[in-house]
């Protein structure tokens, strides 16, 4: 393995997934619905393949999810994108991230991040030859934040862009108008680039709303916007995913996109178009839905002991494991299975200043009730 992945063994989603199937645990760690998403739109994969779509598709998406995608975008958020031109179809947010960040990161330059990170940045970003700066979020009043001094502190003149997460994995939180101003307004100061992770754009909640950033004054044109299919239709293993920029930074993506996976899968991409065009209700639902998980996971970590934080969206609820006489969530998780039989993520991992993030560790509420409420009861009975 090359030097500049050492630091990066087996996923924790992959370490605690196999922990959960050979334990026989409950999974509440890697982040994926134990339900299906819309039928029509499943029906509308198989009705593909049994069409014949099952041939490279044009290298920058099918036409017509280019189109829906934009067309989603424009009734959204009120962003309007070419889709011939500004649209490029990636595998997964996770593609997209990675061919963005070795299009536009030189070797040397620096990339800020907010920490705790979805892990696949600091792994893109060391494929880059870049240097990740992470700019820590913190609890305050009860949600992960980070403070903007030392946001604006962690700029040099080697920083080329900047990652944002929002809503936010693993913390959940969906930054507010005025963080997201605070950000904004460094990128044009400091001419960063913005590439921003919006796969959790639909599942938000108590009637907060995401707002991309390149809605503000001045970011569209330095925003580099990325999203999928996985969660907003409960089809993570579709791995469909899109970015959204003008043309000469999309242009870039594509560039090196096309030596990465040349082109996505082709039935995937047609169902995807039929979801985005006809299922955004029932993607309402699921956000309901989700929020009431997320109360129901909040409330029996709560009584298990955890100290639980509110996420305003995503799949997850970050606690602190402290007044449960516990210090270290990588220890405690791989304890779990056998303390409990229920498998979790501790989010030291997602960060470059672990100690930051010893004493917190990750539940996923993406799943059935029942399942839900046997982890509780499973927890509630921790030594
Ligand atoms: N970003 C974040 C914040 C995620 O949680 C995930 C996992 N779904 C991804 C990116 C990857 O998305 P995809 O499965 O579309 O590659
Ligand atoms: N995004 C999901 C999570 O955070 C799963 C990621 C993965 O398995 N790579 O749990």
């Amino acid at each position: 393995l090359v030097s500049r992945m050492r630091a990066f063994g087996t996923t924790i989603f992959a370490e605690m997934s196999a922990l959960a199937v050979r334990t026989g645990s409950i999974n509440l760690g890697q982040g994926f619905p134990d339900t299906d998403g819309p039928a029509a739109m499943l029906d509308r994969a198989v009705e593909a393949i049994a069409a014949g779509a099952n041939q490279y598709p044009p290298g920058p998406g099918v036409p017509d999810l280019r189109h829906a995608v934009s067309e989603h975008r424009s009734a959204h958020y009120g962003l309007d994108y070419d889709p011939d031109g500004e649209v490029l179809v990636t595998v997964g947010a996770t593609e997209a991230i990675a061919a963005s960040v070795l299009a536009l990161c030189e070797a040397g330059d620096e990339v800020i991040a907010f920490e705790p990170y979805y892990d696949s940045y600091a792994a893109s970003i060391a494929l880059s030859g870049a240097r990740l700066v992470a700019v820590t979020l913190r609890p305050a009043d009860g949600r992960f934040t980070f403070d903007p001094d030392e946001l604006r502190a962690a700029v040099t003149p080697r920083t080329r862009a900047i990652l944002v997460n929002s809503p936010h994995n693993p913390t959940g939180t969906v930054f507010t108008r005025a963080e997201l101003a605070v950000i904004a307004e460094l990128c044009q100061e400091r001419d960063l680039i913005a590439i921003t992770d919006e796969v959790y754009e639909h599942l938000t909640f108590d009637g907060v709303e995401h707002i991309p950033l390149a809605t503000f004054p001045g970011m569209r044109e330095r925003t580099v916007m990325i999203s999928s299919a996985g969660k907003t239709f409960s089809v993570t293993g579709w791995k469909t995913g899109w970015v959204c920029a003008p043309p000469p930074l999309v242009g870039a993506v594509q560039t090196v996109k096309q030596f990465l996976t040349f082109t996505a899968s082709a039935p995937w991409q047609l169902a995807v178009t039929y979801g985005l065009r006809h299922e955004l209700d029932w993607v309402a639902a699921l956000r309901s839905g989700l929020q009431d998980k997320r109360d129901r996971l909040m409330e029996g970590l709560t009584s298990a002991g955890f100290e639980v934080f509110r996420p305003s969206g995503t799949y997850f609820v970050q606690t602190d494991i402290r007044p449960l006489g516990f210090t270290d969530g990588l220890e405690l998780t791989r304890k779990l299975p056998a303390l409990a039989g229920v498998v979790a993520i501790p989010t030291q991992v997602f960060y470059d200043h672990p100690e930051r993030g010893a004493h917190f560790v990750r539940f996923a509420f993406c799943k059935k009730d029942e399942v839900i409420d046997e982890a509780v009861a499973r927890l509630k009975r921790l030594p």
